[in-house]
This record gives C-alpha cells, structure tokens and sequence, in this order.
C-alpha cells in the first residue's frame, strides 16, 4: 500500500525547508578532508575552562533521546522536566525498530501486539497480522513508564535532570556565526506536588537549546516558530475484567466510521492491567466526547463490565511548524510537528528527532569542544527531512484518499484484508521506512485499489440517493 502511494507522489519535487536557507561553505576549497568542509562547528570559536553547554527542555521521548545523546557526546546537558511521573495521554503503541534503535529493555513493554484488528463503519473486522514473523510485534508501552526510563538513562549518562517548569528564554541579539552570546532560561525549580504551586524562580545560562516540551511548547513561542493545525484526542483508561482482558493479551484493534472519527481513527489498545481506548479529530474538536463515547460503544461487548481509570486528552500536531530552528535552537518531537497523518504517531518520530538533533550538535562542537552555530543545528533538519519525508507524505495521501467516507472507509478496510497490503504496511510501520514493492503485486493492488474504491464510490452514490 505504501510503495503505491508513494508512487503517486514520483512526480512531486522534494523541496525540504533547509535548503530554503544558506549552506555552509568553506574559506578555501580542500578537496582531501571533505569530512571538514561542511563543518561549520570547526570554524566556531573554541569552548574554554567547560564544554558546551546545551539545555534540553521537556523530558518526554524526545528529550529523553536528546539529552542522552548529549550527554553521552561530551555535552554539559541540562534536562528541564515540569513533571517526573508525567503520564502523557498517549496510546503508547511503539515500532518494533524503536525497542532495537533505542535499546529499549522488554520489561518496559506491556504487551506485545501480533494481531490487529480493522473494523469498518458496518462493523465488518478484518484481521491484519498474518504476515508478522515469530519476532515481529508492535510494543505497547505506559508513557510514565517509557519517559521515566528515557530520562533516567540519561542521567546516568551524565545528564543534569531538574525537575522545573520551563517559562520563557532571553534570546541573545546576535546568535548568528562567531556569537558566543547565551540563552538565558527561566524556570521555576522543583514544583511542589502537594500545592501545586511553583518553587522558586531561577535561570540558566547556555550555548544552545533544544526544544523538546511537546505540542504546547513555550521554547517554540519564545523563538517565534509559528503555530500548526492539531487534532484533539481524547483517551480513557478502561480496566476491564481479567477474562475480557484474555481477549486483548496480544490484539489492538482500530475502528473507522463517521461515528468514532470523521476524520482520523478510534482505538482500543492494551496494556499491563487495562485498556486504552480513544479517538482523535482536527475537523470536529467540539464534538470529541461524542466521539469517544461512540468508540466505547463500539467496543460495548469486549469492554463490558470495565471501570474508567482515567480520562485524558491533548492536542496531537498536524504537521510540521513554519520554522523549526532559529540561532542555536532547534524544536524536535512534538514541539517540531512530527506526528504522523493516518496513524497519528509520534513517539518513535519523537525520540529519533531528538537524538538526530542531539547528534548533529555532538559533531558540529566536536563533543562540545567548540561553540555551535545555526549550520550545525541545520544537519539535522536536513536528514530529518531527506528520511523521513516519504513517510509522512505517503501517510497524508492514505488519509485524503481513505478516511474521507464511511464508503471510502469501507474499501479500505476491504483492502486491509489482502496479504500483500498487510505484509506492505506493517513492514513500513514496523521498520519506518517506505518499503519498496514487488512490481507484480503492486499492480494487482492497484487494480484492487481501484476496485474498492469504484465499489466504495458506487455504493456512495446509493446511500446519497437512499437519503434523498
Ligand atoms: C491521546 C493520544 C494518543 C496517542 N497515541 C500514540 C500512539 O499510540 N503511538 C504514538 O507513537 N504516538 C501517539 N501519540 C502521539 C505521542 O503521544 C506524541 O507524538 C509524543 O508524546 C511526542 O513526544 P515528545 O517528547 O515530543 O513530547 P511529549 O511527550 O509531549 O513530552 C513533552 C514533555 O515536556 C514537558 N514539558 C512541557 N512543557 C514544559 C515546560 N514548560 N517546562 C518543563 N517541561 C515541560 C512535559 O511534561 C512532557 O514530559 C498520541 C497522542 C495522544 C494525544
């Protein structure tokens, strides 16, 4: 399914923002060490009596990666987290490449998912799975137990772990190549957990910042990034009894319909002791516990019986924000925009931002031996897209194309149901990349696609006349 939709997109010109802005070239052509020519850091004035020093605001996925890498690169790392058991409303389903990339210990894993289920507006199940090798599975994991595992590895690499709310940033008037001019942070330190109320104000000089308090991120205003459409979603902990639980041990499963979403999908996804359960939507915010209690009730007969835990909700990025970087700082994770359409994922995207922007500033201070520039910073926005771009752009045109009628909606699930388009889209979702096809069954799926969706636009033209 992947490699056909990207397929469409061949004709389109990849344009990514960084190559909107400068390059960064060298005084004197060498042709010997090219290694040094783009390295702008090694042009930047040296770092004396200390090493660099970079602050990671925001402890989730993506400063969690952040920091550790920093840490672990010679960088004097300060890791801002307002809350340390955070419990971020998520669905906390993870690719199976982030357990390895990430080294992630299988105890933090809740479940591991081998089975899916797709169910159509009529209530028609499909079971996607079938392809998965005896390895294979998606992780679920329980974000207060993920983030709180992230950052702890990064103190242990070294990382200075405050517990503080991040409020606002003193951007230096020149930040610009040869500055070495800090950001000033200000925060409140430890904020009580019995009042509620703020510690004491404090403030933190550093040479560089990353940007990694999520989609409400105070580092992204105080640079002026600019906003991003979100979709709203809405979660509920549900703890069902244990012989209905038997039912999730290793199954997700994902409801499509009008009902549950207009646009995007329902969920019911286990974990340890419960089940989570939610929907999301950009187009009809004001209607989400509408929505919410829709999926429930589709979900009725497996979930009977459950007591509500937890309610939560948070808005979800839509895509990428006007501006991602400014000076020495640079937005990663939820904070940069990076979740994806159709599945709406973004904690593997999270952590991979995080640490790419981590790696970018290790080698352009040459393990914070030198001071960094905007240049170096850009390394990463510049891989980030070169990698990631089809993926996200495969996944829009899944959601255009099947989320937008129950008929459409219909096909879709029908198509779910071919091998072909499940061993297709879970090696894409499993490995992140966009999987290249075999000629032949994509050509039988495209004619497949082509016959639901004709089927789906039929069937649509029908129910608008059964209406009428
Ligand atoms: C209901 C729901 C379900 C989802 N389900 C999934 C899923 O199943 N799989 C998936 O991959 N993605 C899912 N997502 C998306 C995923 O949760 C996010 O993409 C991911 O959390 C982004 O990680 P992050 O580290 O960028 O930001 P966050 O996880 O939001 O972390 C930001 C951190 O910064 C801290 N912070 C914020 N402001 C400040 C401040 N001023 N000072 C100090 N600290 C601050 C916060 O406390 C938080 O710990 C879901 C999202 C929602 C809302």
């Amino acid at each position: 399914m992947s490699s056909l939709a990207l397929k469409t997109f061949a004709g389109l010109s990849h344009r990514t923002t960084a190559e909107t802005h400068r390059t960064v070239s060298h005084p004197k052509p060498i042709s010997t060490h090219k290694r040094f020519i783009v390295r702008a850091g090694k042009f930047s004035p040296k770092v004396t009596g200390r090493n660099l020093r970079v602050a990671v605001v925001g402890g989730g996925p993506a400063g969690g990666a952040a920091a550790e890498t920093l840490a672990k690169g010679g960088i004097e790392t300060v890791l801002i987290e307002r809350k340390m058991d955070n419990c971020k409303p998520c669905g906390g389903a993870i690719p199976l490449c982030m357990v390895g990339e990430f080294d992630l210990p299988l105890d933090i894993i809740d479940r591991r998912v081998t089975k899916m289920k797709m169910i159509s507006p009529s209530n028609v199940a499909v079971d996607i799975g079938q392809t998965l090798k005896p390895h294979e599975y998606i992780g679920m994991v329980r974000r207060e137990v993920l983030d709180a595992y992230l950052r702890d590895r990064a103190a242990a690499a070294g990382a200075n772990v405050i517990n503080g709310l991040f409020l606002k940033m003193d951007v230096p008037k020149s930040a610009g190549p040869g500055s070495d001019a800090p950001y000033v942070l200000h925060y409140t330190g430890q904020v009580s957990k019995y009042t509620g109320g703020a510690g004491e104000r404090r403030t933190l000089e550093v040479d560089a910042v990353i940007g990694a308090d999520g989609a409400n991120s105070r580092v992204a205003k105080s640079i002026g990034a600019g906003d991003y459409e979100y979709a709203i979603a809405f979660q509920e902990r549900i703890k069902i009894p244990s012989e209905k639980m038997e039912y999730y041990e290793n199954l997700a499963e994902m409801y499509v319909g009008d009902d549950v979403s207009p646009d995007f999908y329902g969920w019911v996804f286990p974990k340890s002791d419960h089940v989570a359960v939610g929907t999301g939507t950009v187009t009809h915010k004001g209607d989400i516990k509408k929505l919410q209690f829709a999926t429930r009730h589709r979900a009725r007969d497996k979930i009977l019986g459950g007591k509500i835990i937890r309610v939560e909700a948070h808005p979800i990025p839509e895509h990428p924000r006007p501006r991602r970087l400014s000076g020495r700082v640079a937005l990663v994770g939820d904070a940069a925009g990076y979740v994806t359409k159709c599945s709406g994922e973004g904690i593997y995207f999270a952590a991979k931002s995080g640490r790419m922007c981590a790696e970018a500033i290790v080698e352009g201070s040459e393990n914070g031996k030198r001071m960094v520039e905007e240049g170096d910073l850009r390394k990463y926005l510049e891989k980030w897209d070169k990698t990631y771009w089809p993926t996200y752009k495969v996944l829009d045109v899944l959601q255009k194309v099947f989320y937008r009628s129950n008929p459409a909606r219909e096909a879709f699930v029908e198509m779910c149901a071919d091998e072909y388009v499940q061993k297709m889209t879970f090696d894409s979702y499993l490995y992140k990349k966009v999987v290249p096809g075999n000629p032949l069954d994509d050509l039988k799926l495209a004619v497949n696609t082509i016959g639901s969706l004709v089927r789906a636009n039929a069937l649509r033209r029908e129910m608008e006349k059964i209406s009428v």
